[in-house]
């Protein structure tokens, strides 16, 4: 054995070494009970799959191409019965309160048979998480309370999330870019609240969704330091929804265009700007913002890369079925070498992105925004206290003190190092598991030939869906480029990113 000193000192002449291994590091760390917790919640989505999910994918799209206004009304009415939109919310919202890491292998599961019906149930977890990460708890318990309330009512409360506009989207995440693009969407302060103008795109859910998150800015020629961060409410004077986009996949799940005509928002909707930060920090609005993107990207790009590793794993079992029920040269096409070469290459596929969003995952749970929540006391304690108890606990969350506390661990004291490690290893997890879908839908259609082509078949749903994943989330270009800004630059303090 090397004793522990000798370590400390590799580990100090090799400052990143620690970083690379998050899993190891924070295994031992994890609460057994969310093995378990997750391994049933995969069992019910494959039930999901096998009753709802699979029976709809080809005709939902069929239905889409013949209708391109279609909206998925019904199927969020099942996903709703079926408890997905209160699932990951935590107990003392109301929700059911299932670990927050494993909303990742779920929509792994139900992106294997249809990516757009799990973007119907999972867009639902990035508003969320966008309001959770604000720590704003009066704001966001008050939505949550509505959506809690729309599963038992049978009306679901969905929440969207809105920060694309017509010429700035990839610049929209990054407090380095935004300056040089062009935002459009102003908020003016005026008494009580603000005044929004301006137009986002390509929104998800964002026509069929009660609530919406979206981020404006009050001063245009320098937005890094002038965001506003708010819900708005459909149906409010101002807000209306535009275009439907007539895109190429999961077609199911609308985008569409969301427009502010001097639409007023009160301040009780308003997560964080100029005047709340003040109450918990000194630092900068600019930096303050970045961070929330930061997090709430953390946790989605997490998921984005389980559903790339889900179409991976639905393109590997449909290919490894035709291989093995097709003959070619009088022989079956499983037993043809090159055929084993493809397959091992999917399956390896499907492997590692699994692994990169467990990473992503492990990462957040022990330096990033699921820390609190995964720690063994804390997980237990929501676990097994009854749903009473918290009901009792809820209205402390409006007092300002949660909020107060929440933020101040989260925007005041945690440490830069930290958030650099979690956006670049969910930034990584991203690339590397929507590539992999795109590539194994590819490799599928290489072994299957002409049946891969035909709509009956799913596989060309299934690639024309891979594809959306390599540009939403930042496209897998600048995700390239954020994860060498979180995990490699660091090392290198001379090194400079985005500013071209
Ligand atoms: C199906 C779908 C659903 C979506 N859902 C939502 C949603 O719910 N909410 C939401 O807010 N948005 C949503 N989006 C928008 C999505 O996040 C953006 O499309 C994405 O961020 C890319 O922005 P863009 O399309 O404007 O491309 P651009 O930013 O114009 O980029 C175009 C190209 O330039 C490259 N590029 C841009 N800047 C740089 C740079 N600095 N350095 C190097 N290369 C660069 C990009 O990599 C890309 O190749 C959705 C998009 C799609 C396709």
């Amino acid at each position: 054995m090397i004793p522990n000193s000798e370590v400390q000192s590799i580990m100090k002449r090799f400052p990143k070494f620690e970083d690379s291994f998050i899993g190891l590091e924070y295994a031992p760390r994890l609460p057994k009970g969310i093995i378990r917790e997750t391994k049933e919640l995969i069992a019910y989505a494959r039930k999901f799959n096998d009753e709802v999910v699979r029976p709809k994918a080809l005709l939902l799209d069929k239905k889409t191409h013949e209708d391109p206004d279609y909206l998925p009304y019904d199927l969020m009415q099942t996903a709703s019965e079926w408890g997905f939109y209160t699932m990951w919310v935590p107990k003392l919202f109301g929700g059911r309160g299932k670990n927050l890491p494993s909303l990742s292998p779920v929509v792994e599961e139900i992106s294997s048979a249809c990516v757009g019906i799990a973007n119907v149930l999972a867009v639902h977890y990035l508003g969320l998480t966008s309001l959770m990460t604000s720590f704003n708890m009066k704001v966001t318990n008050r939505i949550l309370k509505e959506v809690v309330e729309g599963e038992r009512k049978g009306k679901p409360c969905l929440i969207a999330f809105a920060i694309t506009e017509p010429i700035a989207g990839t610049d929209v995440e990054d407090n380095d870019l935004v300056d040089k693009g062009r935002v459009t969407c102003r908020a003016e302060r005026v008494n009580g609240g603000y005044v929004i103008n301006g137009r986002k795109v390509f929104i998800s859910m964002g026509q069929v969704s009660e609530w919406t998150f979206v981020f404006a800015y009050t001063d245009l020629k320098k937005p890094s330091q002038n965001r506003v961060d708010f819900v708005v409410r459909t149906g409010t004077k101002g807000f209306s929804v535009g275009r439907h986009e007539n895109k190429m996949g999961q077609r199911v799940c609308p985008a569409n265009e969301l427009i502010f005509e001097d639409c007023f928002i009160p301040d009780d909707q308003v997560l964080i700007d100029a005047y709340t930060i003040k109450k918990f920090t000194d630092k900068p609005l600019g930096e303050v913002m970045q961070r929330h993107m930061d997090y709430i990207s953390s946790s989605s790009k997490a998921g984005v890369c389980a559903i790339g590793v889900g179409v991976a794993r639905g393109a590997f079992e449909d290919a490894l079925k035709f291989a093995s029920e097709t003959e070619v040269r009088g022989r079956l096409l499983i037993n043809h070498e090159w055929a084993q070469c493809i397959l091992a290459e999917m399956h390896k596929n499907v492997t590692l992105g699994r692994l990169a969003y467990m990473e992503a995952n492990h990462a957040n749970s022990h330096r990033g925004i699921y820390e609190l929540l995964q720690m063994k006391p804390m997980y237990y304690y929501l676990k097994f206290m009854p749903s009473l108890y918290f009901r009792m606990l809820n209205p402390m969350l409006n007092t300002g003190l949660t909020t107060w506390a929440m933020s101040k661990m989260y925007y005041d004291m945690k440490k830069t190092e930290d958030v650099d490690c979690t956006s670049g290893l969910s930034s990584l997890a991203k690339f590397a598991g929507t590539d992999i879908g795109v590539r194994n839908c590819q490799l599928a259609m290489d072994l299957m030939g002409q049946a891969g082509l035909r709509h009956d078949r799913g596989m060309e749903k299934r690639l024309r869906d891979a594809k959306l994943l390599q540009i939403y989330e930042g496209s897998n270009q600048i995700n390239r480029i954020a994860s060498f800004k979180g995990l490699i630059a660091p090392v290198y303090p001379q090194t400079r990113v985005f500013e071209q």
